[in-house]
């Protein structure tokens, strides 16, 4: 099981959750200045709202054999993109409540129209592979408009 608070037999720090992250392999609280940590490619991710930092993970990890784990995890998962530029997309589309033209979407995201485009139409085969799976109701999330 995971712990989400800091041990119980925390030192001058204890008490304050900020002091502390999780192992992204075991879920071990660790003290932060004790953590090992790396950048890993991952076409999933996109930052909030620096798009310089688009396509990259932290993890962070008790020890360097676990830090070894993840790095290769990542280092075997395919950077997909398509995957990121629907990433790009979704982050974009999050700041609007009203439909927003592709090439709109494009330029706000940074990527050409046939990248949008390929990237909603990634988003929107990864939703119907949901659906069919999973049935209607709880979708992640709804077709991005073609
Ligand atoms: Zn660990």
């Amino acid at each position: 099981m995971e712990r989400y608070g800091p041990p119980e037999d925390g030192g001058a720090d204890a008490g304050d959750a900020s002091a502390y992250d999780l192992c992204d392999h075991c879920g071990r609280v660790v003290l932060i200045e004790d953590l090992f940590g790396a950048l890993v490619p991952d076409s999933s991710v996109v930052h909030d709202s620096d798009p310089r930092l688009d396509g990259e993970r932290v993890v962070t990890a008790c020890s360097a054999e676990h830090l070894a784990v993840l790095v290769g995890v990542y280092r075997d998962r395919p950077f997909v993109p398509e995957e990121q530029w629907a990433a790009k997309v979704c982050r974009v589309l999050a700041e609007r409540d009203d439909p927003v033209p592709l090439s709109e979407v494009a330029a706000l995201s940074g990527l050409s129209e046939q990248q949008a485009q390929q990237g909603v139409d990634w988003h929107n085969a990864r939703a119907r592979e949901w659906r069919a799976q999973y049935g209607d109701s709880d979708a992640p999330g709804d077709d991005l408009a073609d």
